[in-house]
């Protein structure tokens, strides 16, 4: 089958979207953190994180945005990388970066929008920056997000993303806490051509969406036993074979196993105990 221009534009720049058929969790009733010592428990896209810590509204370098959602919460090493960015930005340009989902206050399911960010290690960090807290209301009013990085065809950069931009990707993935970054494979690639095969693109994993923020995964931080780690991302930049496979008709056709929703798996124990407690 062949598809329309309008319909692989959908594919590759798509946003965040409601879960199809997703059912309430009770993870989003949730209104606090647990106590006690911080623990990212099971899996990004089936777990939990006991103790979490939120990130304030506004700090050196970052405003953290739609905070009526409550899902600002996560592991103390999230928190410090969201500090540690907003802190290099601020020095970089004096502008702030917008921070998007990080997890709910006990992790675990959402409602709408992922399937991760569910064990405090996610942070959505968009790549529109902006020049104060009410800047960022304008640039991400509630139900539209910021724009896209790539070009309608998914395929270039758009005149949006500049050197700000390289900055903030490429800090993050210079972090050693952060296991991989998401980002759309139209940015991925522009950047391997940018950077010439650079060590730090490795980090860079291409993923449908993601051209307007990147999402960021910490690696299982110590002092977390039931924290389960991803498999390693592959060895080398990323900017071959692999990324090469984003643009092939395979990978912009939808299929029908894409849509399916997917079964999902019982909750790691722990989770389900902390779901209980207060
Ligand atoms: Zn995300």
């Amino acid at each position: 089958m062949r598809l329309g221009p309008s319909l692989i534009v959908g594919l590759i720049v798509a946003g965040p979207a409601p879960l199809a058929g997703a059912a309430e969790t009770p993870w989003s009733r949730v209104e606090h953190a647990s106590l006690g010592k911080p623990t990212a428990i099971g899996g990004p896209s089936n777990g939990c994180i006991a103790g979490a810590q939120s990130l304030p509204a506004t700090g050196t370098g970052f405003v953290s945005i739609r905070r009526h959602r409550n899902r600002f919460y996560g592991h103390p090493e999230t928190i410090r990388l969201v500090k540690d960015l907003g802190k290099a930005m601020d020095t970089h340009n004096g502008r702030l970066i917008m921070i998007g989902d990080l997890s709910q206050p006990r992790g675990g399911r959402m409602n709408s929008s992922h399937v991760s960010h569910q064990n405090g290690l996610d942070v959505d960090v968009w790549l529109t920056l902006v020049d104060s807290p009410a800047g960022a209301v304008r640039a991400a009013p509630e139900g539209q997000d910021p724009p896209s990085m790539v070009t309608p065809d998914g395929l270039e950069l758009s005149s949006r993303f500049g050197p700000d931009q390289l900055f903030l990707i490429r800090t993050a993935a210079a972090e050693p806490t952060v296991d991989r970054i998401l980002v759309n494979p139209g940015i991925k690639r522009a950047l391997c051509r940018m950077e010439h095969n650079a060590a730090w693109l490795r980090k860079l994993r291409p993923w449908w969406g993601h051209d307007a923020h990147m999402h960021v995964r910490l690696k299982c931080p110590p002092g977390s036993p039931h924290c389960q780690q991803q498999a390693p991302v592959p060895a080398g930049s990323g900017c071959g074979a692999e990324l090469a496979w984003w643009f092939s008709p395979e990978a912009r056709t939808p299929t029908a196993s894409s849509s399916k929703p997917r079964a999902r798996p019982r909750p790691p124990a722990q989770c389900q105990v902390l779901l209980r407690g207060s």
